[in-house]
């Protein structure tokens, strides 16, 4: 890990900056990018970082237009050229971990193995999202009887775990009633990657995959592709995390 992090720390885009304290942003919206580039103007000879999940930012401000028909919706969508530009750092990825006390980010870019950077300032931008219920509100026997992701419906929910499952028809909720631990995601639905790397992350329902009849569930398509990589190996170390991971 140390030695893929110096050589991401040694890339080209790193090297436009001066050496001076690193202030890491995580989250290009309308904070996190002002944010970073406000910084980067104010003292050129900080090093700023920029971590966001996605390449291209979607504006909230006129998208009434769009949804209107008056807009097309890339003229909603920015990307993060100016920024690398303007001399940022810029990675498309999300942190796995962050520690306070060595003041380090583990994160991952891309496909590419985890980064880990230290940092001198942090600044956490990543605006707010809505909580829906267990699995974003998918029908967990779905995936297992029509092995894709399917909504679940409102009026069949049941709760289980501390959380509302929802699903598609009333025989799956039944299903699910007399055998939750076979049908519920393994490691509470958080990403069986993250979970092999110590720590919760959240997950997209598409990343879902079934491994000896249990569910698991991934961050993003990037991270899949690492978990396809070694599903056995990345099993096995999440399960021995589980028990500390879960108390987080
Ligand atoms: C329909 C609508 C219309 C609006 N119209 C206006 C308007 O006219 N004028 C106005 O001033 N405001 C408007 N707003 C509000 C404005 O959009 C928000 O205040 C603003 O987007 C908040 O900025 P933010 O940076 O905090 O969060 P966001 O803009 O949500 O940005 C957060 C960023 O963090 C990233 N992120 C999240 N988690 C992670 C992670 N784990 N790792 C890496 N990256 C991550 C996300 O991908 C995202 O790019 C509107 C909002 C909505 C919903």
């Amino acid at each position: 890990m140390a030695a893929t992090a110096a050589a991401a720390i040694a890339s080209p885009a790193v090297h436009a900056q001066t050496a001076g304290p690193r202030v890491i942003v995580v989250g290009g919206g309308f904070g996190g990018a002002a944010c970073a580039r406000a910084l980067r103007k104010a003292d050129p000879r900080l090093t700023v970082t920029l971590i966001e999940r996605n390449r291209t930012y979607t504006a909230s401000p006129m998208s009434n237009s769009v949804i209107a028909g008056l807009r097309g919706l890339t003229e909603q969508q920015f990307g993060y050229d100016a920024l690398e530009r303007s001399g940022i750092d810029f990675f498309v990825g999300f942190p796995l971990k962050i520690d306070p006390q060595r003041r380090e980010v583990a994160f991952i870019a891309g496909s590419a193995d985890a980064l880990t950077v230290r940092y001198d300032r942090l600044v956490l931008s990543p605006g707010i999202d809505f909580r829906w219920g267990a699995i974003q509100g998918y029908d967990p026997v779905a995936f297992f009887k029509e092995g894709k992701p399917v909504a679940g419906k409102k009026e069949l929910t049941f709760n289980w775990s501390g959380a509302s499952w929802y699903f598609s028809t009333q025989e799956n909720l039944d299903a699910f009633k007399s055998n939750p631990t076979y049908y519920a995601p393994q490691f509470g639905g958080w990403c069986a990657y993250g979970t092999a790397a110590g720590h919760k992350s959240p997950t997209q329902a598409e990343t879902w995959s079934i491994v000896d009849n249990k569910l698991y569930f991934n961050y993003n398509m990037a991270v899949q592709k690492l978990w396809n990589k070694n599903q056995k190996g990345l099993i096995e170390q999440a399960n021995k995390n589980w028990p500390a991971v879960k108390k987080e």
